[in-house]
Protein backbone atom coordinates (compact mmCIF):
# COMPACT_ATOMS: atom_id res chain seq x y z
CA UNK A 1 0.00 0.00 0.00
CA UNK A 2 1.22 3.61 -0.55
CA UNK A 3 1.95 6.41 1.77
CA UNK A 4 -1.54 8.19 -0.09
CA UNK A 5 -3.33 4.93 0.18
CA UNK A 6 -3.11 4.57 3.97
CA UNK A 7 -3.76 7.97 4.62
CA UNK A 8 -7.10 7.91 3.14
CA UNK A 9 -7.95 4.97 4.39
CA UNK A 10 -7.12 6.57 8.68
CA UNK A 11 -8.66 9.69 7.08
CA UNK A 12 -11.95 7.93 6.45
CA UNK A 13 -11.80 5.79 10.13
CA UNK A 14 -11.13 9.02 11.63
CA UNK A 15 -13.99 11.25 10.06
CA UNK A 16 -16.08 8.37 10.97
CA UNK A 17 -15.18 7.87 14.56
CA UNK A 18 -15.80 11.92 14.79
CA UNK A 19 -19.29 12.00 13.27
CA UNK A 20 -21.51 9.11 14.26
CA UNK A 21 -24.42 8.01 12.54
CA UNK A 22 -26.64 7.09 15.83
CA UNK A 23 -25.06 9.21 18.63
CA UNK A 24 -25.67 13.02 19.63
CA UNK A 25 -23.75 12.73 22.68
CA UNK A 26 -23.09 8.73 23.87
CA UNK A 27 -21.37 10.15 27.34
CA UNK A 28 -25.23 10.98 28.26
CA UNK A 29 -25.98 7.06 28.59
CA UNK A 30 -22.59 6.47 30.70
CA UNK A 31 -22.94 4.55 34.25
CA UNK A 32 -20.96 7.97 35.97
CA UNK A 33 -23.49 10.88 33.85
CA UNK A 34 -25.49 12.62 36.71
CA UNK A 35 -29.02 13.78 35.09
CA UNK A 36 -29.79 17.15 35.79
CA UNK A 37 -33.54 15.51 36.95
CA UNK A 38 -34.39 12.41 38.26
CA UNK A 39 -38.01 11.48 38.10
CA UNK A 40 -40.07 8.76 40.39
CA UNK A 41 -36.90 9.81 42.88
CA UNK A 42 -38.79 12.88 44.53
CA UNK A 43 -40.07 11.50 47.89
CA UNK A 44 -36.20 9.98 48.29
CA UNK A 45 -34.66 13.24 47.08
CA UNK A 46 -36.83 15.41 49.97
CA UNK A 47 -36.08 13.04 52.43
CA UNK A 48 -32.17 12.76 52.23
CA UNK A 49 -32.42 16.48 51.41
CA UNK A 50 -34.78 17.28 55.30
CA UNK A 51 -31.97 14.72 57.10
CA UNK A 52 -28.76 17.14 55.48
CA UNK A 53 -30.35 20.42 55.60
CA UNK A 54 -29.89 19.84 59.60
CA UNK A 55 -26.29 21.09 58.55
CA UNK A 56 -27.32 24.14 57.20
CA UNK A 57 -28.56 25.01 60.65
CA UNK A 58 -25.66 24.21 62.44
CA UNK A 59 -26.75 20.60 63.72
CA UNK A 60 -25.72 17.45 63.58
CA UNK A 61 -27.61 14.77 60.22
CA UNK A 62 -28.67 11.89 61.71
CA UNK A 63 -26.85 9.09 60.39
CA UNK A 64 -28.95 7.13 57.74
CA UNK A 65 -28.96 4.14 55.88
CA UNK A 66 -29.87 3.99 52.35
CA UNK A 67 -30.55 0.64 50.74
CA UNK A 68 -32.55 -0.70 47.57
CA UNK A 69 -31.23 -2.92 44.85
CA UNK A 70 -28.88 -2.10 42.05
CA UNK A 71 -29.71 0.14 39.35
CA UNK A 72 -32.40 2.00 41.69
CA UNK A 73 -30.89 5.57 41.52
CA UNK A 74 -29.50 5.57 44.88
CA UNK A 75 -25.97 6.94 44.06
CA UNK A 76 -27.69 9.00 41.52
CA UNK A 77 -30.41 10.74 44.47
CA UNK A 78 -26.84 10.72 46.69
CA UNK A 79 -24.83 12.36 44.46
CA UNK A 80 -27.43 15.05 43.31
CA UNK A 81 -28.49 16.07 47.10
CA UNK A 82 -24.99 16.17 47.97
CA UNK A 83 -24.10 18.25 45.24
CA UNK A 84 -26.83 20.76 46.18
CA UNK A 85 -26.12 20.67 49.14
CA UNK A 86 -22.82 21.85 48.52
CA UNK A 87 -23.98 24.68 46.93
CA UNK A 88 -26.32 25.83 49.33
CA UNK A 89 -23.58 25.69 51.92
CA UNK A 90 -21.25 27.74 50.35
CA UNK A 91 -23.78 30.05 49.17
CA UNK A 92 -24.62 30.86 53.15
CA UNK A 93 -21.53 30.22 53.98
CA UNK A 94 -21.84 27.30 55.93
CA UNK A 95 -19.07 25.05 56.90
CA UNK A 96 -20.03 21.42 55.96
CA UNK A 97 -17.70 19.24 54.34
CA UNK A 98 -18.84 16.21 52.14
CA UNK A 99 -16.94 12.91 51.81
CA UNK A 100 -18.27 10.67 49.19
CA UNK A 101 -16.20 7.39 49.17
CA UNK A 102 -17.30 3.97 46.80
CA UNK A 103 -16.49 1.34 49.33
CA UNK A 104 -16.09 -1.01 46.28
CA UNK A 105 -13.09 0.91 44.84
CA UNK A 106 -11.96 1.87 48.25
CA UNK A 107 -12.47 -1.72 50.19
CA UNK A 108 -9.90 -1.10 53.47
CA UNK A 109 -10.24 1.16 56.06
CA UNK A 110 -7.15 2.93 55.56
CA UNK A 111 -8.19 3.85 51.72
CA UNK A 112 -11.52 5.02 53.30
CA UNK A 113 -10.15 7.03 55.98
CA UNK A 114 -7.42 8.74 53.98
CA UNK A 115 -10.12 9.37 51.44
CA UNK A 116 -12.32 11.12 54.38
CA UNK A 117 -9.41 12.62 55.24
CA UNK A 118 -8.44 14.27 51.61
CA UNK A 119 -12.11 15.80 51.99
CA UNK A 120 -10.91 17.68 54.90
CA UNK A 121 -7.54 19.07 53.29
CA UNK A 122 -5.45 16.63 54.93
CA UNK A 123 -3.21 14.22 52.46
CA UNK A 124 -1.97 11.25 54.15
CA UNK A 125 0.74 8.83 52.41
CA UNK A 126 -0.91 5.49 50.49
CA UNK A 127 0.66 3.08 53.23
CA UNK A 128 2.82 3.15 56.25
CA UNK A 129 0.34 4.85 58.80
CA UNK A 130 -1.39 3.20 61.67
CA UNK A 131 -5.08 3.05 61.75
CA UNK A 132 -5.32 4.62 65.33
CA UNK A 133 -2.75 7.57 63.77
CA UNK A 134 -4.95 8.39 61.13
CA UNK A 135 -8.18 8.51 63.33
CA UNK A 136 -6.22 10.75 65.56
CA UNK A 137 -5.78 12.98 62.25
CA UNK A 138 -9.00 12.88 61.90
CA UNK A 139 -10.41 14.40 64.85
CA UNK A 140 -7.96 16.71 64.75
CA UNK A 141 -8.55 18.26 61.38
CA UNK A 142 -12.38 18.14 62.91
CA UNK A 143 -11.37 20.11 66.25
CA UNK A 144 -9.58 23.28 63.92
CA UNK A 145 -11.73 22.96 61.15
CA UNK A 146 -14.83 22.72 63.31
CA UNK A 147 -17.07 21.82 59.84
CA UNK A 148 -19.27 19.20 59.90
CA UNK A 149 -18.71 16.33 58.42
CA UNK A 150 -20.96 13.88 55.97
CA UNK A 151 -19.37 10.90 55.21
CA UNK A 152 -21.00 8.78 52.78
CA UNK A 153 -20.30 5.35 52.37
CA UNK A 154 -21.53 4.24 48.82
CA UNK A 155 -21.58 0.03 48.49
CA UNK A 156 -20.60 0.06 52.18
CA UNK A 157 -21.39 -3.38 52.61
CA UNK A 158 -17.93 -4.07 50.25
CA UNK A 159 -15.48 -3.24 53.18
CA UNK A 160 -17.85 -4.57 56.22
CA UNK A 161 -17.56 -7.67 54.20
CA UNK A 162 -14.05 -7.69 53.94
CA UNK A 163 -12.87 -6.24 57.05
CA UNK A 164 -15.93 -6.35 59.51
CA UNK A 165 -17.67 -3.70 61.00
CA UNK A 166 -14.61 -1.85 63.16
CA UNK A 167 -14.55 1.10 60.70
CA UNK A 168 -18.27 1.76 61.24
CA UNK A 169 -17.88 1.39 64.74
CA UNK A 170 -15.01 3.69 65.19
CA UNK A 171 -15.86 6.50 63.02
CA UNK A 172 -19.42 6.29 64.80
CA UNK A 173 -17.25 6.86 68.13
CA UNK A 174 -15.61 9.83 66.88
CA UNK A 175 -18.22 12.07 67.98
CA UNK A 176 -17.62 11.20 71.60
CA UNK A 177 -13.93 12.45 71.25
CA UNK A 178 -15.18 15.89 69.51
CA UNK A 179 -16.23 19.18 72.08
CA UNK A 180 -19.55 18.31 70.12
CA UNK A 181 -20.37 15.61 67.78
CA UNK A 182 -20.06 16.94 63.57
CA UNK A 183 -19.69 13.52 61.72
CA UNK A 184 -22.50 11.66 59.91
CA UNK A 185 -22.05 8.95 58.33
CA UNK A 186 -24.69 8.03 55.29
CA UNK A 187 -24.21 3.92 54.60
CA UNK A 188 -25.62 3.12 50.68
CA UNK A 189 -26.01 -0.52 50.24
CA UNK A 190 -27.69 -3.19 47.16
CA UNK A 191 -27.43 -5.86 49.69
CA UNK A 192 -30.65 -6.21 51.39
CA UNK A 193 -29.04 -9.14 53.17
CA UNK A 194 -26.32 -7.16 54.93
CA UNK A 195 -28.62 -4.98 56.72
CA UNK A 196 -29.19 -8.08 58.85
CA UNK A 197 -26.16 -8.96 59.32
CA UNK A 198 -24.50 -5.52 61.26
CA UNK A 199 -23.38 -5.91 64.98
CA UNK A 200 -27.01 -4.55 66.23
CA UNK A 201 -25.41 -1.05 67.72
CA UNK A 202 -23.95 -0.21 64.86
CA UNK A 203 -27.12 -1.11 62.79
CA UNK A 204 -29.03 0.87 65.00
CA UNK A 205 -26.65 4.15 65.46
CA UNK A 206 -26.60 4.12 61.26
CA UNK A 207 -29.92 3.58 60.94
CA UNK A 208 -31.26 6.41 62.56
CA UNK A 209 -33.05 7.20 59.20
CA UNK A 210 -33.42 4.73 56.71
CA UNK A 211 -34.33 5.65 53.19
CA UNK A 212 -35.50 2.93 51.21
CA UNK A 213 -35.32 2.84 47.32
CA UNK A 214 -38.02 0.48 45.45
CA UNK A 215 -37.30 -1.14 42.14
CA UNK A 216 -38.83 0.97 39.02
CA UNK A 217 -41.23 -0.99 37.31
CA UNK A 218 -41.66 -0.84 33.10
CA UNK A 219 -43.38 2.56 32.49
CA UNK A 220 -40.93 4.69 35.02
CA UNK A 221 -38.08 2.61 33.53
CA UNK A 222 -39.06 3.35 30.07
CA UNK A 223 -39.79 7.30 31.12
CA UNK A 224 -36.27 7.31 32.30
CA UNK A 225 -34.71 6.22 28.99
CA UNK A 226 -36.96 8.35 26.93
CA UNK A 227 -35.55 11.24 28.26
CA UNK A 228 -31.89 10.01 28.69
CA UNK A 229 -31.97 9.10 24.78
CA UNK A 230 -33.07 12.01 23.85
CA UNK A 231 -29.61 13.35 24.73
CA UNK A 232 -27.67 11.03 23.71
CA UNK A 233 -29.23 10.03 20.55
CA UNK A 234 -29.76 11.46 16.71
CA UNK A 235 -33.59 12.31 16.29
CA UNK A 236 -35.48 9.78 14.88
CA UNK A 237 -32.92 6.58 14.81
CA UNK A 238 -34.56 4.82 17.25
CA UNK A 239 -36.84 2.33 15.84
CA UNK A 240 -40.39 2.02 17.56
CA UNK A 241 -40.33 -0.52 20.32
CA UNK A 242 -36.85 -0.13 21.09
CA UNK A 243 -36.89 1.80 24.36
CA UNK A 244 -39.89 -0.33 25.57
CA UNK A 245 -38.21 -3.43 25.01
CA UNK A 246 -35.15 -2.29 27.37
CA UNK A 247 -37.63 -0.97 29.46
CA UNK A 248 -39.76 -4.27 29.60
CA UNK A 249 -36.25 -6.71 29.96
CA UNK A 250 -34.89 -4.56 32.84
CA UNK A 251 -38.09 -4.54 34.49
CA UNK A 252 -38.11 -8.19 34.71
CA UNK A 253 -34.66 -7.89 36.05
CA UNK A 254 -35.79 -6.01 39.48
CA UNK A 255 -36.41 -2.88 37.94
CA UNK A 256 -32.46 -1.77 37.35
CA UNK A 257 -31.96 1.72 35.56
CA UNK A 258 -28.27 0.82 34.97
CA UNK A 259 -29.22 -2.36 33.38
CA UNK A 260 -32.13 -0.83 30.92
CA UNK A 261 -29.67 2.04 29.61
CA UNK A 262 -26.42 0.01 29.31
CA UNK A 263 -29.01 -2.16 26.83
CA UNK A 264 -29.62 1.09 25.31
CA UNK A 265 -25.72 2.02 24.95
CA UNK A 266 -25.04 -1.35 23.49
CA UNK A 267 -27.78 -1.56 20.89
CA UNK A 268 -26.82 2.29 19.97
CA UNK A 269 -23.06 0.65 19.73
CA UNK A 270 -24.37 -2.39 18.35
CA UNK A 271 -25.84 -0.31 15.52
CA UNK A 272 -23.21 1.59 14.82
CA UNK A 273 -20.60 -0.77 14.53
CA UNK A 274 -22.57 -3.04 11.53
CA UNK A 275 -23.14 0.67 9.83
CA UNK A 276 -26.71 0.84 10.24
CA UNK A 277 -28.46 4.03 10.30
CA UNK A 278 -30.88 3.26 12.79
CA UNK A 279 -31.18 1.18 15.88
CA UNK A 280 -33.58 -1.70 16.11
CA UNK A 281 -35.16 -4.24 18.25
CA UNK A 282 -32.86 -6.85 16.84
CA UNK A 283 -30.06 -4.56 17.81
CA UNK A 284 -31.61 -4.91 21.55
CA UNK A 285 -31.81 -8.42 21.45
CA UNK A 286 -27.74 -8.59 20.71
CA UNK A 287 -26.98 -6.29 23.17
CA UNK A 288 -28.72 -8.11 25.81
CA UNK A 289 -27.07 -11.46 24.67
CA UNK A 290 -23.68 -9.26 24.69
CA UNK A 291 -23.97 -8.25 28.20
CA UNK A 292 -25.07 -11.37 29.21
CA UNK A 293 -21.80 -12.87 28.00
CA UNK A 294 -19.74 -10.05 29.63
CA UNK A 295 -21.49 -10.75 32.80
CA UNK A 296 -20.61 -14.17 33.07
CA UNK A 297 -17.56 -13.66 31.78
CA UNK A 298 -17.00 -11.22 34.71
CA UNK A 299 -18.52 -13.70 37.10
CA UNK A 300 -16.89 -17.23 36.25
CA UNK A 301 -13.53 -15.90 34.97
CA UNK A 302 -12.80 -14.50 38.91
CA UNK A 303 -14.10 -17.64 40.58
CA UNK A 304 -12.05 -19.37 43.23
CA UNK A 305 -10.26 -22.16 41.94
CA UNK A 306 -12.61 -25.21 43.60
CA UNK A 307 -15.24 -23.20 42.32
CA UNK A 308 -14.32 -23.46 38.92
CA UNK A 309 -13.35 -27.33 39.19
CA UNK A 310 -17.45 -27.75 40.34
CA UNK A 311 -18.44 -25.51 37.83
CA UNK A 312 -16.68 -27.67 35.03
CA UNK A 313 -17.61 -30.88 36.49
CA UNK A 314 -21.61 -29.51 36.35
CA UNK A 315 -21.54 -28.65 32.28
CA UNK A 316 -19.03 -31.96 32.04
CA UNK A 317 -22.35 -33.99 33.29
CA UNK A 318 -24.47 -31.97 31.23
CA UNK A 319 -23.01 -32.54 28.34
CA UNK A 320 -22.39 -36.09 28.80
CA UNK A 321 -26.08 -37.21 30.15
CA UNK A 322 -27.95 -33.52 30.24
CA UNK A 323 -28.41 -33.28 33.81
CA UNK A 324 -26.69 -33.51 36.73
CA UNK A 325 -26.85 -34.53 40.61
CA UNK A 326 -25.22 -33.28 43.38
CA UNK A 327 -23.86 -36.92 43.77
CA UNK A 328 -22.53 -37.22 40.67
CA UNK A 329 -20.89 -33.33 40.51
CA UNK A 330 -19.18 -34.39 43.93
CA UNK A 331 -17.69 -37.74 42.57
CA UNK A 332 -16.83 -35.83 38.81
CA UNK A 333 -15.18 -32.22 40.60
CA UNK A 334 -13.29 -35.25 43.41
CA UNK A 335 -11.76 -36.52 39.91
CA UNK A 336 -10.66 -33.06 38.24
CA UNK A 337 -9.78 -32.31 41.55
CA UNK A 338 -7.15 -34.74 41.38
CA UNK A 339 -6.32 -34.25 38.05
CA UNK A 340 -4.71 -30.99 38.98
CA UNK A 341 -3.19 -32.02 42.02
CA UNK A 342 -5.32 -30.41 44.49
CA UNK A 343 -7.12 -32.13 47.31
CA UNK A 344 -10.89 -31.89 46.94
CA UNK A 345 -13.20 -29.58 49.17
CA UNK A 346 -16.11 -31.43 51.47
CA UNK A 347 -18.99 -32.71 50.14
CA UNK A 348 -20.58 -29.77 52.41
CA UNK A 349 -18.23 -27.10 51.38
CA UNK A 350 -19.00 -28.27 47.41
CA UNK A 351 -23.00 -28.12 48.16
CA UNK A 352 -22.27 -24.04 49.50
CA UNK A 353 -20.61 -23.69 46.19
CA UNK A 354 -23.10 -24.94 43.92
CA UNK A 355 -25.57 -22.56 46.02
CA UNK A 356 -23.10 -19.68 45.55
CA UNK A 357 -23.21 -20.89 41.96
CA UNK A 358 -26.89 -20.94 41.75
CA UNK A 359 -26.98 -17.22 43.77
CA UNK A 360 -24.69 -15.43 40.64
CA UNK A 361 -27.49 -16.95 38.31
CA UNK A 362 -24.48 -18.74 36.62
CA UNK A 363 -26.56 -22.12 37.18
CA UNK A 364 -29.87 -23.44 39.08
CA UNK A 365 -30.04 -25.82 41.39
CA UNK A 366 -33.61 -27.61 42.61
CA UNK A 367 -34.43 -29.83 45.24
CA UNK A 368 -36.11 -32.92 43.98
CA UNK A 369 -37.44 -35.86 45.74
CA UNK A 370 -36.52 -39.22 44.79
CA UNK A 371 -39.02 -40.79 47.02
CA UNK A 372 -37.66 -43.30 49.29
CA UNK A 373 -33.76 -42.79 48.64
CA UNK A 374 -34.71 -39.13 50.12
CA UNK A 375 -33.53 -35.74 48.60
CA UNK A 376 -31.90 -34.65 45.89
CA UNK A 377 -30.75 -31.43 43.88
CA UNK A 378 -30.83 -31.44 40.37
CA UNK A 379 -28.55 -28.80 38.87
CA UNK A 380 -28.68 -27.15 35.29
CA UNK A 381 -26.97 -24.35 33.40
CA UNK A 382 -28.60 -20.73 34.01
CA UNK A 383 -26.17 -19.20 31.25
CA UNK A 384 -25.19 -20.00 28.43
CA UNK A 385 -22.68 -23.00 27.98
CA UNK A 386 -20.13 -21.12 25.41
CA UNK A 387 -19.91 -18.55 27.64
CA UNK A 388 -18.72 -20.35 30.80
CA UNK A 389 -16.47 -22.51 28.95
CA UNK A 390 -14.88 -19.84 27.12
CA UNK A 391 -14.50 -18.00 30.41
CA UNK A 392 -12.99 -20.84 32.24
CA UNK A 393 -10.50 -21.53 29.29
CA UNK A 394 -8.50 -17.72 30.85
CA UNK A 395 -7.51 -20.12 33.64
CA UNK A 396 -4.67 -22.11 33.01
CA UNK A 397 -5.06 -25.09 34.91
CA UNK A 398 -8.79 -25.72 34.29
CA UNK A 399 -7.78 -24.59 30.53
CA UNK A 400 -5.97 -27.66 30.15
CA UNK A 401 -8.24 -30.05 31.86
CA UNK A 402 -11.04 -28.97 29.32
CA UNK A 403 -8.39 -29.39 26.16
CA UNK A 404 -6.80 -32.83 27.62
CA UNK A 405 -10.59 -33.97 26.89
P1 LIG B 1 -27.71 2.37 42.31
O1 LIG B 1 -26.67 3.24 42.97
O2 LIG B 1 -28.98 2.26 43.08
O3 LIG B 1 -27.17 1.02 41.91
P2 LIG B 1 -27.54 4.35 40.23
O4 LIG B 1 -27.84 5.57 41.00
O5 LIG B 1 -26.11 4.11 39.89
O6 LIG B 1 -28.16 3.06 40.94
O7 LIG B 1 -28.43 4.37 38.90
C1 LIG B 1 -28.13 3.55 37.79
C2 LIG B 1 -28.24 4.35 36.53
O8 LIG B 1 -29.57 4.75 36.31
C3 LIG B 1 -27.42 5.63 36.55
O9 LIG B 1 -26.90 5.85 35.26
C4 LIG B 1 -28.45 6.70 36.90
O10 LIG B 1 -28.08 7.94 36.35
C5 LIG B 1 -29.72 6.15 36.27
N1 LIG B 1 -30.91 6.51 37.02
C6 LIG B 1 -31.33 5.91 38.16
N2 LIG B 1 -32.48 6.45 38.59
C7 LIG B 1 -32.80 7.42 37.71
C8 LIG B 1 -33.90 8.33 37.59
N3 LIG B 1 -34.88 8.36 38.49
N4 LIG B 1 -33.89 9.18 36.53
C9 LIG B 1 -32.91 9.16 35.63
N5 LIG B 1 -31.86 8.33 35.68
C10 LIG B 1 -31.79 7.45 36.70
MG1 LIG C 1 -24.69 2.71 43.41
Amino acid sequence: MDGSGSFDLLEEVFSRVRESSIFRDRDKLSPDYVPSRLPFREEQIARLGAILAQALKGYKPNNAFIYGLTGTGKTAVVRYVLERLREKAQEIQVPVTVAYVNCRQRDTEYRVLSDVLDSLGVRVPFTGLSIAELYRRLVRALERGRARLIVVLDEIDYVLRKHGDDLLYRLLRINGELPEPSVSIIGITNDLNFVDSLDPRVKSSLGEEEIVFPPYNARQLQAILEERASLAFKNGVLDEGVIGLCAAIAAREHGDARKALDLLRVAGEIAEREGSSRVTVEHVNKARNQLERDRVFEVVSTLPLHAKLVLLAVVKLIDAKGKATTGEIYSVYTELAGRVGVEAVTQRRATDILSELDMLGILSARVVSRGRYGKTKTVTLSSSRGSIIEALKTDDIIGRLIEED
